[in-house]
């Protein structure tokens, strides 16, 4: 509890023994000194009415200094605040300090805003018989504290609310929802290729169609709802009150519609498409803490697959978010750590077994101390920083270990390695691969890169066409990987400059499952020899393929019948064997 005033021995409230014309001239000095103050001091009985008050606390009340005071202070007051001042009044009437913030709103109109504090005088008994109400004058105050949360909650750009005003409506929305049995519903959009719009005809454009966009979703939801631009070109609605499915896909499209009507621009018509991944509490969500999330895990989905429309959330969706972040994590940890290493699968001629060629594969040590595969940390594979890293990693490795055997007198023999389509991105894959290549003195012949058909016919495809072209020219082959799992047929095979094509090993396994299995293994082969190219056949797991691929004209294939990847441990005598037999 805060410490009440006590009368002093001097107050001049208090009777003493000094004669009475020093009495009065103390009076006097003390009145003049409240008069010159510009804050609003009254002297209360506690139970409320004023006492005493000086003279700019007249002048904001409209009392007349004459009067003789005694009225109630809280009729003074205007009748919003009433309530406010008569908490105060009794916390202060109780012994404690009190303060509230008031407005006063003269003739013109013109609003003041007022800081009061009570403070209880205490007697020599220690009760409380006055009341001290200091009030201040905080309107410039007011005003740039408003102007600040206007500025710090409202976005600039398009005067709409901004993130954080956003974060703290939905949080009240949702805490109103639970206490009225409601649900929310949030929608959250983005434009379709804004980011090109933006590079491309420049920032004032990009600014104009965002301020166009804001006012259509504002007026498009007509108060249905509460609209905040959350950043770039992103934007949610909140809906706080129930609807169906239907209702929410209903308004969505509504928005959508709203963005993609032209946008006038100097002369120039702009259309825009937009995305939206909504999800409602508690409908789709269980967690009102995720709702956000789940909106935004919806939003991401529509945009992979393709850009434009609506998609609800539901919880498959985010079950895959969160396997994608635990691989993106796994991978993370391996790259950091230095725990990926390759291990290699073997090449072998079909008819006599001999060892032709390894395949590189990514293997890595897992926190538990298993040996970690692909699959595991696959999302890893489509992101460009990771995969960079992977790739990085997996080169060196693999150029270390070839560079070793040479040293060793071991039997060399020509290594791929697997890239991903993100890998190319960047645009300088050949040439770092080629530089590091050169580093380690490795013959270019030595090295395939192993890519997949979709590369070369997919978004990006010129990138990946470009680094062919610099990795062959050094001498790299390059093979087509998983070959008949992707868009093309067989024709435009010729249209790749590939040197071999791996067969991929779902046909291989159709070896058995009736003649359509065998014909396509035939003409890719017929295709390939046609082309110059050379042909190996993946997955090969028992004798009885590996015979039917001999028959059919394969030299070399590739499988767990013959061996797994292993370790460079395993190599390396691998190599050594090979080496004595010759
Ligand atoms: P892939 O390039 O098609 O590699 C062949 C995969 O088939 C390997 O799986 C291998 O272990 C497996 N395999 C080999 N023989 C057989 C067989 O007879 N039967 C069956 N059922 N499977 C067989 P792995 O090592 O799990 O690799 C999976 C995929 O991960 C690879 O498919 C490749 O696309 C990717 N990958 C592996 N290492 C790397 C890498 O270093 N970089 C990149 N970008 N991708 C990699
Ligand atoms: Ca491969
Ligand atoms: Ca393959």
């Amino acid at each position: 509890m805060t410490k009440a005033l006590h009368h002093a021995a001097t107050s001049p409230f208090v009777e003493d023994e000094t004669s009475n014309q020093d009495h009065l001239d103390t009076l006097q000095a003390y009145r003049a000194m409240l008069d010159a103050s510009i804050d609003c001091i009254k002297i209360l009985t506690p139970d409320g009415r004023v006492k005493n008050m000086n003279h700019a606390g007249c002048l904001a009340l409209g009392v007349d200094p004459q009067s003789g005071f005694g009225m109630e202070w809280l009729s003074l007051l205007p009748i919003e605040i009433r309530r406010p001042g008569k908490k105060a009044l009794q916390k202060a009437k109780a012994g404690e300090n009190a303060q509230f913030l008031g407005k006063s709103v003269d003739e013109l109109g013109e609003i003041t805003f007022w800081d009061n504090l009570l403070t209880p005088v205490r007697n020599e008994q220690d009760q409380v018989d006055s009341i001290l109400c200091v009030s201040r004058n905080v309107t410039q105050q007011c005003i740039a504290e408003t102007k600040l949360r206007h500025l710090s909650e409202f976005d600039e750009l398009t005067n709409i609310p901004n993130r954080r005003h956003f974060q703290s409506y939905l949080k009240k929305s949702l805490r109103i929802a639970k206490a009225t049995r409601q649900s929310v519903t949030l929608l959250h959009a983005d434009l379709d290729h804004f980011k090109l719009l933006n590079d491309t005809r420049g920032n004032t454009l990009g600014n104009y169609v965002l301020k166009i966009v804001a006012k259509r979703l504002v007026k498009g939801m007509a108060g249905r709802g509460y609209v905040a631009r959350l950043s770039g070109d992103e934007f949610a609605i909140i809906i706080t009150q129930t609807m169906s499915t239907e209702e929410i896909n209903h308004i969505a499209q509504l928005m959508i519609e709203a963005v993609s009507r032209p946008i006038t621009y100097n002369g120039q018509s702009i259309r825009l498409s937009m995305s939206i991944g909504t999800a409602s509490w508690p409908q789709s969500v269980e967690n009102s803490d995720m709702l956000a999330k789940a909106a935004n895990v919806a939003l991401s989905e529509i945009k992979q697959n393709g850009r434009g429309g609506i998609l609800q959330y539901h919880s498959q969706l985010m079950k895959s978010v969160t396997r994608i972040a635990e691989q993106l994590e796994l991978a993370q940890y391996a790259i950091d750590q230095h725990k990926v290493e390759p291990y290699y699968q073997p090449k072998v001629r079909l008819n006599d077994g001999e060892l032709v060629g390894l395949e590189a594969l990514l293997r890595f040590t897992m926190p538990n101390g298993e040996l970690g595969y692909p699959g595991a940390i696959w999302a890893a594979f489509e992101n460009r920083a990771l995969v960079e890293k992977i790739g990085e990693q997996i080169r060196t490795r693999v150029f270390e270990d070839i560079q070793s055997w040479t040293e060793k007198g071991l039997n060399v023999v020509p290594v791929s390695i697997n890239a991903s389509p993100v890998e190319f991105m960047w645009d300088d894959y050949a040439e770092k691969c080629l530089a590091q290549i050169a580093h380690y003195g490795i013959d270019p012949r030595l090295i395939e890169v192993e890519i997949t058909e979709h590369m070369i016919v997919g978004h990006g495809a010129e990138y990946v066409i470009r680094a062919i072209d610099v990795l062959r020219k050094q001498g790299v082959r390059i093979a087509l990987d998983d070959f008949g799992t992707g868009y093309s047929t067989l024709s435009n095979i010729k249209d790749y400059s590939v040197d071999v094509i791996k067969v991929d090993r779902s046909f291989v396994s159709s070896l058995h499952q009736g003649r359509e299995g065998k014909a396509i293994i035939k003409a890719l082969l017929l295709l390939a020899n046609c082309l110059g190219m050379d042909v190996v056949a993946e997955g090969v797991e028992e004798q009885e393929q590996c015979d039917t691929l001999i028959n059919e004209g394969y030299l070399i294939g590739q499988g767990f019948l013959f061996s797994p990847a292993v370790s460079n441990n395993q190599i390396e005598k691998l190599l050594s064997a090979e080496q004595s037999i010759d």
